[in-house]
Parts: structure tokens; C-alpha cells; sequence
């Protein structure tokens, strides 16, 4: 099971998905992914609150079989 927050879910025209094993995690990959990509210099805890609703869980490691 891993964790998935996908841009276009927070109504960013992006198609990145990000994919994280824990939240916290999770929340390190998608500021910095929000840094490199938007701009966006630091998420304030209302935009991190917003992310966190919209994470989704996945069962990962879909390329493997
Ligand atoms: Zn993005």
C-alpha cells in the first residue's frame, strides 16, 4: 500500500502523481514537487490540509508482477 497525490486533484492543470509509502513522506515529496513545478516557495497548513484530503491509497508497486 503506498500513498498518492495526484496535482491535478487540487485543481492544478499537471499530471504529475506523487507516491510516498507514509504521509509525512508524502508531504516532503509534494513541497518539493510544488517548489520545482509551481513555484510555490512554501505550503502554508491550509494548502497542506487540502493536499492531505485529496491523498488517495494505492497499492503500489504496479510495475511489478
Ligand atoms: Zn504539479
Amino acid at each position: 500500500m503506498a500513498l498518492e497525490f495526484r496535482c491535478k486533484n487540487v485543481g492544478v492543470v499537471c499530471n504529475a502523481s506523487i507516491e510516498a509509502d507514509t504521509e509525512e513522506d508524502l508531504l516532503t515529496k509534494i513541497a518539493g514537487h510544488a517548489a520545482d513545478a509551481h513555484g510555490v516557495a512554501q505550503l502554508t497548513a491550509t494548502l497542506v490540509n487540502y493536499a492531505k484530503s485529496t491523498v488517495e491509497e494505492t497499492e503500489g508497486r504496479a510495475s511489478s508482477s
